[in-house]
Parts: C-alpha cells; sequence; structure tokens
C-alpha cells in the first residue's frame, strides 16, 4: 500500500524550488488584484489617491499605525497603538515609499499571499515540491482565506493563518531531519503567532499535545524527540520572553555541543524538567483559558448584568454562530463541496502514507470546528485540505500515467495535472470575481469626518453609534464613546437613549456620558449610567431618565466639546439601535417597540401610494393604512435640498393626535413611517428635518449623507 502512495521524481532542485515558490506567490498575488482592478475607476471609494479599505476593523488597527508614525496617541483615546499589527504597519511605513493608505491596503495582498510559503515548506519535507506548488496554487486563493486576506482587508487575519503554518512546518522538519540545530524554528513561529493572535496558543498548544502523544506512541525510545520537545515547551510557558529565549538557545546550544555525550537519563531529566516548568509557568494558563472561552461560560455572560441594572446585550442583535449548511462550509474550505471530499480523501492518505503529519491535524480539526463555531474558523484548515487534495491529484496522475504508452505517459500525467488543478481553482476563481466587497466609506462620507477633523480637538468626543467607531477616530481622529470593540449593553445604552430621545434629554445624556467615561478612566465608578445616579444621588434609572428630560439638570463641568456624527445609513438600523435604550433597566425588559418603517420601492397610483409591507397611504383625508388599521397622518412632511443643498420642508399637520407621522425625503426617494417618540427623537429631528434647537445644538457639517451638529452645553 505505501509503495503505491509514494510519489517518486516529485522533488525539485532548490533553485527550481524557490523559482516555484515565487510563481505561486505571484498568482496568490495577482489573483488579490482583480478586486483593485473592478474598482480602482470608482470615485467614491477612492481616498487621498487611493482605494479605501473593506473592513471596519481595519480602521482600528490604522489608527494604532497613525498614532504610532506621528505620536498622536493620547490616554485612554482607546488606540491600539501596542497591538502587533498596528506596530509591524508603522514599522514597514517608516521606510516604505508609499502613502500610508497605499501600505493599509495592500498589506494582506503581500502578508496573505505568503501562505504559499510554508505550504511549499511542509511538501518539501516529504519531497513532495511539484504536490506542495499545486497546493499552495490553491491554498493561497481558496475562498474562505481570500475572503480575509484579499486586498483591503487590512486586519490581523494577513498573518492568522501564515504563521501558525510555519510553526507546523518548523514541527515537522526538526522531526524530520536529526539536526537540533533546526529546533528554535517551530518556538520562534510559535512565540511569533501567539504574540499576533491570542487564538493561537489552542494551535500551538494542540501541536505540542499532540506531539508528547506521537513521540510516546511511536517514538517513545527516540531522544531526539525529547530534545525537541524540552526546546518547544520552554516557548509555551507564560515566563517573560527573554527568560523564555535565553533558555532555549542555551538548551539547543548545549544539545549542539555535547551531541553525544548527553547521557538518555541527562535528556530525560531535562525534558521532565521542562514539562514541569510547563505545567507551572503555562499548561495550567491555558486550560483555564480554554474552559474561559467555552460555551457553558459564554452562555453565562450572554445577558449581560451591572450591579443591579439589566442591559440588553449585543449578543442578541449578532446572528447566532454556528449551523452553516455543510455546502457552505465545503465551499469555503475548498471552493466546492467535490473538491472537499476529495482533500479529505487525499489528507487522509496523506497522513498515512507519511505518519508525522498527524501533527498537522490540530489546525484540520480547528478549521472543521467551523461547523459548530461558526464560518471564521475555516480558514485554518485550508493549507492541508489544499495538500490533500493535491496529493490525490498526483496519486491518480502517476497511476494515469502507467496506461499509457512509454513515449507519452509524462504528457498524459502533467496533461491531467494541469486539467485538474485549473478544476480547483476554478470554482475559487469565480467566487473572487464576483465577490464585489464595497469600502466601509465613501469619499463623500469621508470628506465630512476629514472636515470634522480640522474643526476639532483630539480630545473631543463624537457621539455615534458603534458600528461607526473606529473609521470616525480614524478619520477625525477624535475620541468616541463606543466602537468595533467597545459596545456592550451598558455603554451602548447612553448612546442609544441620546440618538433615539428629544434633544434636551440627548444633550444631557451626551454631556453625562461624555464626563462620565472621562472620569471613569481616572476613577472606576462602574458602567456610565451608574456612575451618573452615584454621583445624582438618584436612586433608580427612571429618576434620571426624568431628570434628563428637564432642562436646567444640573451638569457636571464641561472638559471638551461634543459633536454628533448622523449618518443617513444609520437610518437602516434604526430600530436596532432603539433596543438597546427602549427597556426598564430595573427589570431588564424591553418596552413597547416604536413603529418605525422605511420605505425605498414604493408604487404610487394617483389614489394612494403604496409602501410594501401592508402599509399604504390613502391621499384622501390624509389616511395611512397598516395592515387592517386606518388612521389619519399626524404629519406629512416632505423635505427636499435645493440647488445650495439647504434643506427646505413642507410639513402639514392633519391630526396632531395622531400617533403617526409620515416623511417623504424627495432627494433620497424613501419614505418613512414612524410614531411620535422616534419623530421628536434627536436622530429624526436633526438629521431628516434639520429641526435643531438652538440652544443645544450648532450644525457644524451639513451634508445630505451625514451630518454632524456641536452641542452647545
Ligand atoms: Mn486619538
Amino acid at each position: 500500500m505505501k509503495d503505491i502512495l509514494t510519489l517518486k521524481e516529485n522533488s525539485v532542485s532548490l533553485k527550481y524550488f524557490i523559482v516555484l515558490m515565487f510563481i505561486a506567490f505571484s498568482f496568490a498575488v495577482a489573483v488579490r488584484m482583480i478586486w483593485v482592478d473592478q474598482f480602482s475607476a470608482v470615485d467614491s471609494f477612492r481616498w487621498n489617491n487611493e482605494i479605501m479599505i473593506n473592513t471596519n476593523d481595519g480602521y482600528y488597527y490604522a489608527e494604532g499605525a497613525r498614532d504610532i508614525i506621528n505620536g498622536t496617541h493620547q490616554e485612554n483615546d482607546l488606540s491600539p497603538v501596542t497591538s502587533p499589527l498596528s506596530k509591524l504597519t508603522a514599522m514597514i511605513a517608516s521606510f516604505l515609499p508609499i502613502s500610508f493608505e497605499t501600505l493599509i491596503l495592500y498589506m494582506p495582498t503581500f502578508f496573505g499571499s505568503l501562505l504559499v510559503v510554508p505550504i511549499m515548506l511542509i511538501a518539501r519535507i516529504i519531497k513532495l515540491d511539484q504536490v506542495g506548488f499545486v497546493a499552495a496554487l490553491l491554498g493561497g486563493i481558496v475562498w474562505s482565506y481570500y475572503n480575509r486576506t484579499m486586498t483591503g482587508y487590512y486586519d490581523t487575519d494577513l498573518l492568522v493563518v501564515v504563521l501558525p503554518t510555519f510553526f507546523v512546518w518548523g514541527v515537522l522538519f526538526s522531526l524530520s531531519h536529526e539536526d537540533s540545530d533546526s529546533f528554535l524554528i517551530a518556538p520562534i513561529f510559535a512565540l511569533m503567532a501567539m504574540h499576533w493572535h491570542g487564538g493561537m496558543t489552542h494551535i500551538v498548544n494542540g501541536v505540542f499535545i499532540l506531539t508528547i502523544l506521537y513521540t510516546l506512541i511511536f517514538e517513545r525510545r527516540n531522544l531526539y524527540y525529547y530534545k525537541f520537545l524540552s526546546v518547544l515547551v520552554l516557548a509555551l510557558t507564560t515566563l517573560p520572553l527573554v527568560v523564555k529565549a535565553l533558555l532555549m538557545v542555551a538548551l539547543v546550544a548545549s544539545y549542539h555541543l555535547l551531541k553525544a555525550k548527553l547521557s538518555d537519563k541527562i535528556v530525560i531529566a531535562i525534558t521532565a524538567l521542562s514539562a514541569l516548568i510547563y505545567l507551572i509557568f503555562g499548561g495550567a494558563a491555558w486550560v483555564v483559558e480554554i474552559l474561559n472561552s467555552s460555551y457553558v461560560t459564554r452562555a453565562l455572560h450572554a445577558e449581560e448584568m451591572n450591579l443591579s441594572l439589566h442591559y440588553f446585550g449585543v449578543v442578541n442583535t449578532v446572528r447566532e454562530a454556528g449551523h452553516i449548511p455543510f455546502e457552505t462550509f465545503a465551499n469555503r474550505i475548498s471552493g466546492h463541496t467535490i473538491t472537499f471530499w476529495l482533500s479529505v480523501i487525499g489528507y487522509a492518505l496523506l497522513v498515512f502514507r507519511h505518519k508525522l503529519f498527524i501533527l498537522t491535524l490540530p489546525m484540520v480539526i480547528l478549521g472543521f470546528f467551523a461547523l459548530q463555531g461558526g464560518l471564521r474558523f475555516t480558514v485554518f484548515s485550508v493549507p492541508f485540505m489544499a495538500l490533500g487534495v493535491s496529493f490525490l491529484i498526483f496519486l491518480v496522475a502517476n497511476f494515469i500515467k502507467t496506461l499509457f504508452a512509454q513515449k507519452v505517459q509524462n504528457y498524459a500525467k502533467y496533461t491531467f495535472i494541469v486539467l485538474s488543478s485549473i478544476a480547483i481553482l476554478y470554482p475559487n476563481i469565480k467566487h473572487i470575481i464576483a465577490y464585489k466587497v464595497p469600502v466601509v466609506f465613501t469619499k463623500e462620507e469621508v470628506k465630512v469626518l476629514d472636515q470634522l477633523k480640522k474643526i476639532s480637538s483630539r480630545e473631543d468626543y463624537v457621539l455615534s453609534w458603534w458600528d461607526y467607531g473606529y473609521p470616525i477616530r480614524y478619520y477625525a481622529d477624535v475620541k468616541t464613546l463606543v466602537d468595533g470593540a467597545k459596545h456592550s449593553g451598558s455603554v451602548n445604552f447612553p448612546v442609544s437613549f441620546a440618538l433615539m430621545n428629544n434633544q434636551v434629554a440627548a444633550a444631557n445624556m451626551a454631556r453625562l456620558d461624555v464626563e462620565f467615561t472621562e472620569l471613569n478612566f481616572k476613577k472606576p465608578c462602574g458602567p456610565s449610567v451608574e456612575c451618573m445616579l452615584k454621583y445624582s444621588k438618584l436612586n433608580n434609572p427612571n429618576e434620571l431618565v426624568k431628570a434628563l428630560n428637564s432642562k436646567n439638570l444640573q451638569l457636571p463641568q464641561k472638559t471638551r466639546d461634543i459633536f454628533v456624527y448622523l449618518p443617513n445609513k444609520m437610518l437602516n438600523i434604526l430600530p436596532t439601535i432603539d433596543l438597546f435604550s427602549n427597556l426598564d433597566l430595573l427589570s431588564g425588559k424591553a418596552k413597547k417597540r416604536p413603529l418605525f418603517f422605511k420605505s425605498t420601492s414604493f408604487n404610487d397610483n394617483g389614489v394612494s401610494i403604496n409602501l410594501g409591507n401592508g402599509i399604504e397611504i390613502l391621499k384622501q383625508g390624509g389616511k395611512i393604512k397598516i395592515g387592517n388599521q386606518e388612521t389619519q397622518m399626524n404629519k406629512f412632511v416632505v423635505t427636499e435640498y435645493d440647488a445650495k443643498g439647504v434643506l427646505h420642508k413642507n410639513v402639514q399637520t392633519i391630526n396632531p393626535s395622531s400617533p403617526v407621522s409620515v416623511i417623504f425625503m424627495k432627494n433620497y426617494n424613501q419614505f418613512l413611517v414612524l410614531d411620535k417618540r422616534l419623530y421628536n427623537s434627536l436622530y429624526i429631528q436633526l438629521f431628516v428635518l434639520e429641526n435643531y434647537d438652538k440652544e443645544l445644538f450648532e450644525p457644524v457639517i451639513m451634508t445630505p449623507l451625514a451630518k454632524v451638529y456641536k452641542l452647545k452645553k
């Protein structure tokens, strides 16, 4: 059996290997240029002469890198100046003569494409260079891996698979070469991977524990394995980096110098000592971490509780992870269900033929964990599934070869390989061409933030929904209350409250939240609302809400300016934003959901306007029909910008006692149907109607896509 699974004439010279690696890398980069080509001419996607990035989180790391480069990091601005990605970006920016925008746009293109290197190196260990080449072509661009390392996807993902795959290569390389000098490769990549992303601890520890089992089962008497483990284990401890590095180097040096003189007993003793260090400084910590991140504890935290107050957990609005259809799962890992099954078969044969490859299992298993834990895990199995299918292709090719006459044997073999390679690449390329991800913010939206940067100070706050937090901080260089990482129920509550309540309550809440957020950094007092209660000597949140509605509420001293950023796209998530503050904090019970409906496709037949969803405006008598209920409208408002961009409103009051109003935003071609509370909310009044209270707010940037007001209090 092993004979059939042995591929001869698959290895190439080192020179040729490097050429193949360069071709695979260029291919991965070239494929990542398709998106650039599709959008480079779209002017609204460009800023500073460059296409903008397409991941929201990218603006977080970009902020950190910018602050490192410019030295503009301030205390408590939540800028990730210590994150490895921001540091790496700033480091590259210091010597590459390209703009910062160009750098962050293309970092995923080049770093993500590096995956071809460890894939090919892993295959070279078992002298399967051609198999490695085809695997690299596929692995570098496979569906899920592409999605998370495409051009513009500036995130930690750009090295999150590359580093552990290098680590696995290091382990396999050391264990298959009887040369202790290579012992540092795996620990170095293990340290880099874990430093890059905390989640890598699981892969590294998983591979490590599997290596122990492998040693005990298959290589019990092989001292070389124990030596390797004794070095690797040190990397996994929680000892300071310098201590780890010194210990490892010392150990490798002594293995090198005392090659023959080390007796079995000494090696075993060293290994036992290392294991002991691991158990004390690391092993236990890892188990605790595993338990902490398990579903059991996550379920316990799902309903967020602070003191006695019950907030709305953001988990409730995020789509439930897990339970993805099998086809989606297979597509993400291999590009096609058939490729996926062939990959599984090929991988099984590969592990069967080369036992040591069992050590690649942790990454494969983590990838398959996607079926349970959500799609983001699939990428980890990509390198090994790609090796699997490529191995199978070469096995079959070698079989096909035997069916032909000697003269055309090689011709037949390589024809099959080329055709199969195209077949497995095709669905992935097709996906990539169709995957036209837009940029996060358009040029017109960025213009607003850029203008805001000029009129604000770095210590000012911008109040907006958390979805826009990172881009606001990046482009306007200000502080925010909530962002992509800080958006728990308790921090969302005040922001949601300010956006969804009347202007007096909103202005009071904005000032209180900003000042207490700052105070909290210096003197922790719990979530904002708890702080407000503590300092105002009010007994419960209901009293606070009442107090917030008073124009005479005594506010803390103003330490900085506050801006409110209101984009048009916030209209799409208004009901979700409302969930966070439209509840009784004492019981956690949601209050009655507001009436809100937005229609962009409607049909005017002269007598009535059908807005869809069973909602119809009856022109005669100014009525609105919602389902079976017919009622007069409170107000019917038409808004329209003139040539100078000034908003004009035509407000018809039909029945002031009716709860339902309708707004037609002519230039946006959209209707809004809303109840009284929403109609009077800060967002609708300031963004849609520009009805701002001149004592409380001052318009500073007014564009149809986004409006910014400054708080006067
Ligand atoms: Mn800052």
